[in-house]
């Protein structure tokens, strides 16, 4: 069985997010959209919201399942016998951050990462310009789920 990681933030999962793991769906039998806790971040949204407004998302999608992790993202894979981490790439910034840790991860476990690139038309949405719109009241709408935006209330 195809088995793949999607980690993550997800503060909160955006179109951006939503355009990778639809698009990924062909190619594994099952993905786990695991959210990481990093005791040393401040989240907008607590480890709850964020995993409910994923399993909202993706209520009908039987290959998707979302869990929570801590420590290195490897080690949760190998500890629930994922052989791929997916991730998203943007920009070359993006690549430059995410070569590091896909050839360090493949060093340290022989986990594959498979990158998909972006759509073109969500290349510019981040978590983090979701999290500045929001925090100054303004619509994000048209960067998130629906099921996002229902709960938040905007
Ligand atoms: P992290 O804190 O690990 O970067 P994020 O939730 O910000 O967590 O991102 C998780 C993954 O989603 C990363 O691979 C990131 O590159 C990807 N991603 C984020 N936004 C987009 C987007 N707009 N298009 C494609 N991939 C994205």
């Amino acid at each position: 069985m195809k088995k793949a990681v999607f980690p993550g933030s997800f503060d909160p999962i955006t179109l951006g997010h939503l355009d990778i793991i639809k698009r990924s769906l062909p190619l594994f039998d099952e993905i786990v959209i695991a959210i990481g806790i990093n005791a040393k971040k401040n989240y907008m949204f607590s480890i709850e919201e964020r995993k409910k407004f994923i399993q909202n998302s993706f209520f009908a999608e039987e290959k998707i399942i979302v869990e929570t992790y801590s420590g290195l993202t490897v080690d949760y894979c190998k500890s629930i016998q994922a052989d791929f981490i997916l991730r998203g790439l943007r920009n070359p910034a993006d690549f430059e951050f995410e070569k590091a840790i896909a050839q360090t991860n493949r060093k340290l476990s022989g986990i594959e990462t498979v990158f998909l690139l972006t759509s073109a038309d969500t290349s510019f949405i981040s978590s983090s310009i979701v999290r500045d719109i929001v925090r100054n009241g303004g619509d994000a709408s048209s960067l998130i789920p629906d099921a996002v935006s229902n709960s938040i209330n905007l």
